[in-house]
Protein backbone atom coordinates (compact mmCIF):
# COMPACT_ATOMS: atom_id res chain seq x y z
CA UNK A 1 0.00 0.00 0.00
CA UNK A 2 2.78 2.36 0.90
CA UNK A 3 4.34 1.57 -2.69
CA UNK A 4 1.48 1.87 -4.58
CA UNK A 5 1.14 5.66 -2.37
CA UNK A 6 4.59 6.63 -3.61
CA UNK A 7 3.87 5.37 -7.25
CA UNK A 8 0.66 7.20 -7.38
CA UNK A 9 2.19 10.09 -5.70
CA UNK A 10 5.29 10.22 -8.58
CA UNK A 11 3.05 9.57 -11.25
CA UNK A 12 0.66 12.55 -9.86
CA UNK A 13 3.62 14.72 -9.81
CA UNK A 14 4.57 13.86 -13.20
CA UNK A 15 1.13 14.93 -14.79
CA UNK A 16 0.94 18.00 -12.63
CA UNK A 17 4.95 19.47 -14.33
CA UNK A 18 3.12 18.71 -17.39
CA UNK A 19 0.31 20.56 -16.91
CA UNK A 20 1.89 23.60 -15.35
CA UNK A 21 4.34 23.18 -18.15
CA UNK A 22 1.42 23.29 -20.97
CA UNK A 23 -0.22 26.05 -18.67
CA UNK A 24 3.05 28.11 -19.16
CA UNK A 25 3.81 27.56 -22.98
CA UNK A 26 0.32 28.81 -23.44
CA UNK A 27 0.63 31.56 -21.16
CA UNK A 28 -2.39 30.73 -19.02
CA UNK A 29 -2.41 30.53 -15.56
CA UNK A 30 -2.89 26.71 -14.11
CA UNK A 31 -5.48 27.14 -12.02
CA UNK A 32 -7.53 27.91 -15.11
CA UNK A 33 -6.95 24.16 -15.42
CA UNK A 34 -8.11 21.51 -13.36
CA UNK A 35 -6.94 17.79 -13.09
CA UNK A 36 -10.04 15.29 -13.50
CA UNK A 37 -7.97 11.84 -12.82
CA UNK A 38 -9.73 8.78 -14.32
CA UNK A 39 -10.29 5.72 -11.75
CA UNK A 40 -11.79 3.47 -13.90
CA UNK A 41 -10.92 -0.57 -13.30
CA UNK A 42 -8.54 0.97 -10.48
CA UNK A 43 -9.98 0.13 -6.99
CA UNK A 44 -11.77 2.35 -4.30
CA UNK A 45 -8.45 2.20 -2.15
CA UNK A 46 -6.69 4.06 -4.99
CA UNK A 47 -9.52 6.60 -5.28
CA UNK A 48 -8.67 6.68 -1.10
CA UNK A 49 -5.31 7.64 -1.54
CA UNK A 50 -5.24 10.10 -4.81
CA UNK A 51 -7.43 11.77 -2.18
CA UNK A 52 -4.97 12.20 0.73
CA UNK A 53 -2.88 13.53 -2.32
CA UNK A 54 -4.62 16.28 -3.01
CA UNK A 55 -7.18 15.01 -5.91
CA UNK A 56 -10.84 16.19 -5.92
CA UNK A 57 -12.09 15.46 -8.80
CA UNK A 58 -12.32 11.73 -10.33
CA UNK A 59 -13.93 10.18 -13.29
CA UNK A 60 -15.93 6.92 -13.84
CA UNK A 61 -17.20 5.41 -17.52
CA UNK A 62 -18.84 2.38 -16.16
CA UNK A 63 -21.82 2.53 -13.99
CA UNK A 64 -21.23 -0.95 -12.46
CA UNK A 65 -17.73 -0.18 -11.10
CA UNK A 66 -18.56 3.00 -10.46
CA UNK A 67 -21.16 2.63 -8.20
CA UNK A 68 -19.82 0.49 -5.37
CA UNK A 69 -16.44 2.74 -5.81
CA UNK A 70 -18.58 6.17 -4.97
CA UNK A 71 -20.33 3.98 -2.31
CA UNK A 72 -16.99 3.41 -0.56
CA UNK A 73 -15.66 6.89 -1.09
CA UNK A 74 -19.05 8.48 0.23
CA UNK A 75 -17.20 10.07 3.40
CA UNK A 76 -14.53 11.81 0.91
CA UNK A 77 -15.10 14.95 -0.61
CA UNK A 78 -14.82 14.51 -3.92
CA UNK A 79 -16.62 15.49 -7.37
CA UNK A 80 -17.36 12.57 -9.17
CA UNK A 81 -17.54 12.71 -13.19
CA UNK A 82 -18.91 10.36 -15.58
CA UNK A 83 -17.71 10.01 -18.84
CA UNK A 84 -18.82 6.40 -20.61
CA UNK A 85 -21.91 6.58 -22.83
CA UNK A 86 -24.84 6.12 -20.77
CA UNK A 87 -27.97 4.43 -21.38
CA UNK A 88 -31.20 5.39 -19.95
CA UNK A 89 -31.47 2.71 -17.53
CA UNK A 90 -28.75 3.63 -15.71
CA UNK A 91 -29.19 7.07 -15.19
CA UNK A 92 -31.25 6.76 -11.82
CA UNK A 93 -27.79 4.66 -10.61
CA UNK A 94 -25.20 7.21 -12.26
CA UNK A 95 -27.50 10.23 -10.60
CA UNK A 96 -26.48 9.05 -7.21
CA UNK A 97 -23.43 9.69 -6.61
CA UNK A 98 -22.15 11.87 -10.14
CA UNK A 99 -21.81 15.27 -9.33
CA UNK A 100 -21.36 16.00 -13.43
CA UNK A 101 -22.30 13.71 -16.45
CA UNK A 102 -19.66 14.57 -19.39
CA UNK A 103 -21.56 12.38 -21.90
CA UNK A 104 -24.89 14.19 -22.62
CA UNK A 105 -25.24 13.42 -26.15
CA UNK A 106 -29.00 13.26 -26.65
CA UNK A 107 -32.59 14.47 -25.85
CA UNK A 108 -33.99 11.04 -24.72
CA UNK A 109 -30.96 11.15 -21.89
CA UNK A 110 -31.13 15.01 -20.86
CA UNK A 111 -35.57 14.08 -20.14
CA UNK A 112 -34.23 10.88 -17.98
CA UNK A 113 -31.32 12.70 -16.11
CA UNK A 114 -33.41 15.34 -15.61
CA UNK A 115 -36.67 12.97 -14.18
CA UNK A 116 -33.64 11.54 -11.92
CA UNK A 117 -31.92 14.40 -10.62
CA UNK A 118 -35.91 15.44 -10.13
CA UNK A 119 -36.37 12.70 -7.77
CA UNK A 120 -33.27 13.11 -5.60
CA UNK A 121 -33.64 16.76 -5.47
CA UNK A 122 -30.48 17.66 -6.59
CA UNK A 123 -29.02 19.69 -9.36
CA UNK A 124 -26.51 17.50 -11.98
CA UNK A 125 -24.09 19.25 -14.08
CA UNK A 126 -24.23 18.51 -17.70
CA UNK A 127 -21.38 18.84 -20.72
CA UNK A 128 -22.33 17.66 -23.95
CA UNK A 129 -20.34 15.61 -25.60
CA UNK A 130 -19.35 16.91 -28.66
CA UNK A 131 -18.34 14.23 -31.56
CA UNK A 132 -16.43 16.02 -33.94
CA UNK A 133 -16.15 13.05 -36.32
CA UNK A 134 -19.33 12.98 -36.95
CA UNK A 135 -19.20 16.19 -38.74
CA UNK A 136 -17.48 14.01 -41.79
CA UNK A 137 -19.80 11.22 -41.19
CA UNK A 138 -17.28 8.53 -40.10
CA UNK A 139 -18.85 8.36 -36.54
CA UNK A 140 -16.07 6.08 -34.45
CA UNK A 141 -18.76 4.58 -32.25
CA UNK A 142 -17.70 6.32 -28.62
CA UNK A 143 -20.97 8.53 -28.60
CA UNK A 144 -21.55 12.33 -29.08
CA UNK A 145 -23.59 14.55 -30.22
CA UNK A 146 -22.99 15.67 -34.12
CA UNK A 147 -21.43 19.58 -33.71
CA UNK A 148 -24.78 20.61 -35.76
CA UNK A 149 -27.29 19.67 -32.96
CA UNK A 150 -25.26 21.38 -29.89
CA UNK A 151 -27.64 24.15 -29.68
CA UNK A 152 -30.99 21.63 -29.62
CA UNK A 153 -29.55 19.73 -26.90
CA UNK A 154 -28.05 22.76 -25.27
CA UNK A 155 -31.57 24.38 -25.01
CA UNK A 156 -33.13 21.27 -23.56
CA UNK A 157 -30.38 20.73 -20.82
CA UNK A 158 -31.40 24.48 -19.94
CA UNK A 159 -35.08 23.64 -20.26
CA UNK A 160 -34.73 20.59 -17.92
CA UNK A 161 -35.06 21.08 -14.22
CA UNK A 162 -32.74 19.57 -12.39
CA UNK A 163 -30.09 19.73 -14.66
CA UNK A 164 -27.44 22.59 -15.12
CA UNK A 165 -25.42 23.28 -18.65
CA UNK A 166 -21.71 23.10 -17.93
CA UNK A 167 -19.88 23.11 -21.56
CA UNK A 168 -18.63 20.64 -23.82
CA UNK A 169 -16.35 17.81 -23.30
CA UNK A 170 -14.93 15.86 -26.65
CA UNK A 171 -12.68 12.69 -27.26
CA UNK A 172 -10.41 13.41 -29.44
CA UNK A 173 -11.51 11.32 -32.59
CA UNK A 174 -10.00 7.68 -34.16
CA UNK A 175 -11.95 8.43 -37.46
CA UNK A 176 -12.60 11.15 -39.54
CA UNK A 177 -10.32 14.61 -40.61
CA UNK A 178 -9.38 15.02 -36.84
CA UNK A 179 -8.01 11.27 -36.52
CA UNK A 180 -4.31 11.81 -35.02
CA UNK A 181 -4.88 15.34 -35.00
CA UNK A 182 -5.83 16.22 -31.37
CA UNK A 183 -4.50 20.13 -31.48
CA UNK A 184 -7.06 20.56 -34.45
CA UNK A 185 -9.35 18.77 -32.83
CA UNK A 186 -9.49 20.14 -29.72
CA UNK A 187 -9.00 24.02 -31.69
CA UNK A 188 -12.22 22.84 -33.09
CA UNK A 189 -13.96 22.26 -29.64
CA UNK A 190 -12.81 25.49 -28.58
CA UNK A 191 -14.47 27.04 -31.74
CA UNK A 192 -18.00 25.27 -30.45
CA UNK A 193 -17.47 26.33 -27.02
CA UNK A 194 -17.32 29.92 -28.07
CA UNK A 195 -20.44 29.46 -29.86
CA UNK A 196 -22.42 28.06 -27.05
CA UNK A 197 -21.18 30.62 -24.81
CA UNK A 198 -22.45 33.05 -27.08
CA UNK A 199 -26.41 31.98 -26.02
CA UNK A 200 -25.38 30.30 -22.90
CA UNK A 201 -22.36 32.46 -21.21
CA UNK A 202 -22.36 30.43 -17.78
CA UNK A 203 -21.48 26.97 -19.67
CA UNK A 204 -18.06 27.72 -19.81
CA UNK A 205 -16.01 24.72 -19.12
CA UNK A 206 -14.29 22.84 -22.10
CA UNK A 207 -13.26 18.99 -20.81
CA UNK A 208 -10.43 17.15 -23.50
CA UNK A 209 -7.43 15.87 -22.98
CA UNK A 210 -6.07 12.77 -21.54
CA UNK A 211 -2.81 11.35 -20.78
CA UNK A 212 -1.85 11.35 -24.36
CA UNK A 213 -2.55 14.42 -25.43
CA UNK A 214 -3.36 16.79 -22.22
CA UNK A 215 -0.99 19.21 -23.43
CA UNK A 216 -3.02 19.62 -26.67
CA UNK A 217 -5.72 20.41 -24.96
CA UNK A 218 -4.53 23.02 -22.29
CA UNK A 219 -3.08 24.63 -25.53
CA UNK A 220 -6.55 24.92 -27.17
CA UNK A 221 -7.81 26.62 -23.71
CA UNK A 222 -9.21 23.10 -21.94
CA UNK A 223 -10.21 23.61 -18.68
CA UNK A 224 -10.53 20.30 -17.34
CA UNK A 225 -8.44 17.57 -18.60
CA UNK A 226 -9.05 13.45 -17.59
CA UNK A 227 -6.03 11.76 -17.24
CA UNK A 228 -6.26 8.28 -16.17
CA UNK A 229 -3.17 6.04 -17.06
CA UNK A 230 -0.64 8.75 -16.54
CA UNK A 231 -1.45 8.57 -13.23
CA UNK A 232 -2.65 5.07 -12.22
CA UNK A 233 -0.77 2.72 -15.22
CA UNK A 234 -2.32 0.99 -17.95
CA UNK A 235 -5.29 -0.80 -17.25
CA UNK A 236 -6.18 -4.35 -17.79
CA UNK A 237 -7.16 -4.28 -21.69
CA UNK A 238 -11.17 -5.85 -20.81
CA UNK A 239 -11.18 -1.90 -19.04
C1 LIG B 1 -10.43 6.38 -19.96
C2 LIG B 1 -10.86 7.76 -20.32
C3 LIG B 1 -9.97 8.85 -20.16
C4 LIG B 1 -8.55 8.70 -19.65
O1 LIG B 1 -7.76 8.13 -20.64
P1 LIG B 1 -6.19 7.86 -20.38
O2 LIG B 1 -5.64 7.67 -21.73
O3 LIG B 1 -6.11 6.66 -19.52
O4 LIG B 1 -5.65 9.07 -19.71
C5 LIG B 1 -10.45 10.11 -20.49
N1 LIG B 1 -11.69 10.30 -20.96
C6 LIG B 1 -12.56 9.29 -21.13
C7 LIG B 1 -13.91 9.58 -21.66
C8 LIG B 1 -12.17 7.99 -20.82
O5 LIG B 1 -13.03 6.98 -21.01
Amino acid sequence: MTDRREQLAANLARVEKRIASACAAAGRERDEVTLIVVTKTYPASDVRILHELGVRHVAENRDQDAAPKAAACADLSLTWHFVGQLQTNKVRSVVGYADVVQSVDRVKLVTALSAAAGRRGRELGCLLQVALDAESGERGGRGGVAPGDIEELAAAVEAAPGLRLDGLMTVAPLAGPYAGRQRAAFDRLMEFSSRLRGNHPAANMVSAGMSGDLEDAVAAGATHVRVGTAVLGDRPRLG
